[in-house]
C-alpha cells in the first residue's frame, strides 16, 4: 500500500491550491480527481483582489493571473433595462495593489494554478475516485477506484476533502450539510455580442421576472446570467433562447452569437456541521455552498486552502499544536458564514418581485449606496479585503500606539525600504512568517536575537521606518505565511517572550517564560 501524509480529494481551485502550499514546503501528498480531465465549463469568472494578493503570498505573482483575464473597476445594478441606476460598487479605490475584479473563465483559473504545481514539482492523479476510508492505528486508509475500476489505497496521515458540494470526504465522516436549494433557477452563457456594452463594469438589469447581468470576459466575449428563464430554456438552451432573454431583459440593439457554454443551474445555500473531524478537513464547496451572487464562491474556497496550507504543513513535521489546527475552523466558518449570508442578501435582493420590498430596494438603494464611503466599503467586502481573523486563538495582540492594524487583520502591503527593496507581499515565497521590525534604535538588536531563536520558522525583514496603519511608535509585527498578523506589540513591551508566546500556542510547547497574554 502506497504512503503520504497529506491525501487531497479534488483537483478543483480549492484542492490546486492547498496542493501548491504544500509543494512550496516540501509536504509530501497526493491529489486525486475523479474526473479524467479538467472540466471545460466556465463556472466561476469572479477574481477578487484577495486572491490575486494571495498568489503574490504564494510566491505565483497575482499578475500571472491579471495577464489572462478582464479587469472590471466596477458594476451597476440598473432598474429595468438600463433606465436608471440603483446601486454602484467601485473597485478602483480598493487598498490594494489590485484595484479591480478579475473576470477569468475558472478552468483558465485551474490551468494556471496546474501550470504552477508542475513547477514545484506536483502533478493531479486524475481518474482516481475515493469511494471510503477507515481509520488505523497510523493514521487512514483511503479506498480508491482507479480509471479501469480496480481498487487502490493509500494511507494518510491526513485526508482534506477538497471534493465539491456533493462531497465523498464529508459524507464518509458523517457531517451534516444542512441549508436548502433555492427556488431559482439560473441561465448562463458565456458568448459573443455585437452591440453597446461598456467594457469596464460588469452590470445587472432588474426586471418583472428576473435580473439579467452581463460580464465582459474581454475579447468579446461575455458572461450572460438570468435569474428565472422562461420554461422553454431547457438545460440545453439555444442562442436563440439566450437572445431571447437578452431581447426581452437587457438594453436594445444586443446581438448574441459564437456561443462557447451554456447551461442552467439551480444554486444551494448549505454549510457542513464541521469543518475538521479528527485527521479529515473539508474545505471550498465540500464545507461551504453558496449562491455565485457576489463571485465569492470559488475565492473563499482557494482562501480556506490557503489558511490550512501552512498549518497542515506543521502538523506534518510534527509540530502543529491541536489549538492551531482547531483554529482552521475557527476562522474560516465565520467567514463562510457572512458569505452565505450575504451572498443570499444579494441573491435576495436582486431577485424581488413586484411589491413593497422591491419599491424600497429601488429607492432606497441609490441613496445609500451613493454615499462614496458605502459604495468602497461593498466594493472592500466582495474584494474580501476585509476578512479578518481578530478572535482567533491563534493571533496575540499587544496594542501599538497609533496602529489602525491589529492583529488578526490582513497586513497591508507596501514598498519596503532598505536592501531587500520589493513589496512586502513578495518576502513569503518560502513559506515561512515574516517579522517586521518598525522604527527604534535598538531594532537591530531584536531582529538578530529573532533570526538566532526562531530563524527555523521566521524570516526577519530589515528594519522598516514608520509606516501607515503599523503606528507612530517602534514595533514588533509577526506575519503567518497567509499574510495575517499574527503577533503586534510595542518593542517597548519584551517582544521576544511574545513570540514565545505565540511559538508557544503554535506548536503546543511550553513558552519558556510564562507571561500574561489575553
Ligand atoms: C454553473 C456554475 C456557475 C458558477 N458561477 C460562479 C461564479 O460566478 N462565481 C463564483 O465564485 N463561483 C461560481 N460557481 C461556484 C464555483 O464554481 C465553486 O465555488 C468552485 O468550483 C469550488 O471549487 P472546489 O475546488 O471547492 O470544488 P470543485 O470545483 O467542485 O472541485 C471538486 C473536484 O473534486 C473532484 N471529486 C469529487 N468527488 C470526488 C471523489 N470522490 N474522488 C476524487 N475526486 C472527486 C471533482 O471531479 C472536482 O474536480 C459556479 C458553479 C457552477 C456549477
Amino acid at each position: 500500500m502506497s504512503e503520504t501524509h497529506v491525501l487531497i480529494v479534488g483537483a478543483g481551485p480549492t484542492g490546486l491550491v492547498l496542493a501548491l502550499e504544500l509543494a512550496r514546503r516540501g509536504v509530501d501528498f497526493r491529489l486525486v480527481d475523479r474526473a479524467p480531465e479538467r472540466s471545460r465549463a466556465s463556472r466561476a469568472i469572479a477574481v477578487q483582489a484577495r486572491t490575486l494578493e494571495m498568489l503574490d503570498l504564494m510566491g505565483l505573482g497575482g499578475d500571472t493571473l491579471q495577464a489572462k483575464g478582464h479587469p472590471v473597476s466596477g458594476g451597476s445594478i440598473f432598474e429595468r433595462s438600463g433606465t436608471r441606476r440603483i446601486v454602484h460598487i467601485d473597485f478602483s479605490d480598493l487598498p490594494s495593489r489590485y484595484p479591480m475584479m478579475l473576470l477569468l473563465p475558472q478552468w483558465e483559473t485551474e490551468e494556471v494554478l496546474q501550470t504552477a504545481l508542475a513547477a514545484r514539482g506536483g502533478r493531479i492523479e486524475r481518474g482516481l475516485e475515493l469511494s471510503a476510508y477507515s481509520t488505523s492505528d497510523r493514521g487512514l486508509i483511503a479506498r480508491l477506484s482507479g480509471p479501469a475500476g480496480e481498487a487502490r489505497a493509500i494511507a494518510a496521515k491526513w485526508i482534506v476533502g477538497c471534493d465539491g458540494g456533493h462531497s465523498r470526504v464529508r459524507e464518509i465522516a458523517g457531517i451534516s450539510f444542512a441549508g436548502s436549494t433555492y427556488e431559482n433557477v439560473f441561465a448562463l452563457a458565456d458568448l459573443r455580442i455585437d452591440g453597446e456594452i461598456v467594457e469596464d463594469e460588469f452590470q445587472v438589469f432588474t426586471h418583472e421576472d428576473g435580473p439579467l447581468a452581463i460580464f465582459p470576459l474581454g475579447g468579446g466575449l461575455y458572461r450572460i446570467v438570468a435569474d428565472n428563464p422562461p420554461a422553454s430554456f431547457g438545460d440545453d438552451p439555444s442562442l436563440a433562447d439566450c437572445q431571447a432573454l437578452v431581447d426581452a431583459r437587457g438594453p436594445a440593439g444586443l446581438r448574441l452569437r459564437d456561443p462557447v457554454w451554456m447551461s442552467r443551474a439551480r444554486i444551494h445555500r448549505r454549510s457542513a456541521g464541521q469543518l475538521r473531524r479528527g485527521r479529515v478537513f473539508l474545505a471550498g464547496d465540500a464545507g461551504n455552498l453558496h449562491s455565485p451572487a457576489g463571485g465569492q464562491g470559488m475565492n473563499t474556497g482557494m482562501q480556506d486552502a490557503f489558511n490550512l496550507g501552512w498549518k497542515l504543513a506543521l502538523a506534518t513535521g510534527g509540530v502543529a499544536s491541536e489549538d492551531l489546527l482547531d483554529s482552521y475552523e475557527a476562522e474560516r466558518q465565520p467567514v463562510e458564514d457572512a458569505v452565505v449570508r450575504a451572498s443570499d442578501f444579494i441573491t435576495r435582493a436582486v431577485t424581488l418581485g413586484p411589491g413593497a420590498a422591491r419599491f424600497l430596494r429601488d429607492h432606497l438603494a441609490p441613496l445609500l449606496t451613493g454615499l462614496p464611503a458605502v459604495e468602497r466599503r461593498i466594493g472592500e467586502n466582495l474584494a474580501e479585503l476585509t476578512v479578518r481573523y481578530r478572535d482567533s486563538r491563534m493571533v496575540i495582540d499587544r496594542g501599538v500606539r497609533g496602529a489602525t492594524l491589529q492583529a488578526g487583520d490582513r497586513a497591508g502591503d507596501f514598498e519596503l525600504a532598505g536592501r531587500v527593496g520589493g513589496r512586502l507581499f513578495e518576502q513569503f515565497t518560502d513559506g515561512r512568517h515574516v517579522a517586521l521590525i518598525f522604527g527604534g534604535g535598538h531594532t537591530e538588536r531584536l531582529g538578530q536575537a529573532l533570526q538566532a531563536r526562531f530563524g527555523a520558522w521566521l524570516r526577519v525583514l530589515p528594519a522598516q521606518s514608520l509606516t501607515a496603519g503599523y503606528g507612530t511608535e517602534a514595533a514588533l509585527y509577526l506575519l503567518r505565511p497567509d499574510g495575517i498578523i499574527g503577533l503586534r506589540c510595542a518593542a517597548g513591551a519584551e517582544p521576544l517572550d511574545f513570540v514565545e508566546a505565540y511559538w508557544a500556542r503554535l506548536s503546543g510547547q511550553t513558552p519558556a517564560r510564562e507571561i500574561a497574554v489575553a
